[in-house]
């Protein structure tokens, strides 16, 4: 999987370095991520999945996991044993859990990743999204980087404030 780097985000400032240019427009309904991608968990995605009712074991593998580097980032989201897509695709290619799904489902195809002070976007390049690089895709600007991430960007910047004060 190739991955790039789209912009560096200075949290503090939000003043937002582009690094590459691409266009993306999400295809609704077009739900291939949704059988393509293994996605991690984190522990807050599946305390609110199971707050909508479902049991862990349910929609968690724990024989699969995901590291960077050494560390540990989460356990997959189970896939369909007959078909190999999300147990949360409905049989109208619809998520059923849409407005809970985890982060990482939020954020395809991209990646943000945080050191410090800074946080670096990435876009996964995966051939089986038509919405990377579509024609009538936005611009990856700055105002998107800032529009686009919003309630991430916010939520990194309280917790580097929190470290930092
Ligand atoms: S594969 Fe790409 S275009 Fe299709 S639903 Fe997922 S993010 Fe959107």
């Amino acid at each position: 999987m190739k991955k790039s780097l789209v912009a560096v985000v200075n949290l503090n400032t939000l003043e937002v370095k582009i690094i590459s240019s691409f266009k993306f427009k999400c295809i609704e309904n077009c739900g291939r991520c949704c059988r393509e991608l293994d996605i991690p968990l984190r522990d807050e995605d599946i305390t609110r999945i199971e707050d909508l009712g479902y049991n862990a074991w349910e929609f968690v593998d724990y024989e699969k996991m995901f590291y960077r580097g050494d560390k540990f980032l989460g356990y997959a989201l189970k896939k369909r044993p007959f078909d190999d897509a999300c147990v949360f695709l409905d049989e109208n290619e619809k998520c059923k859990i849409y407005p809970h799904r985890p982060r990482a489902c939020r954020l395809y195809p991209f990646v943000l990743i945080k050191h410090g002070n800074t946080l670096e976007v990435y876009i996964k390049e995966d051939e089986f999204c038509p919405g990377i690089n579509h024609p009538d895709g936005d611009e990856i600007d700055a105002t998107f980087i800032r529009e686009y991430f919003r309630e991430i960007l916010q939520e990194y910047r309280r917790s580097v404030r929190d470290i930092y004060l």
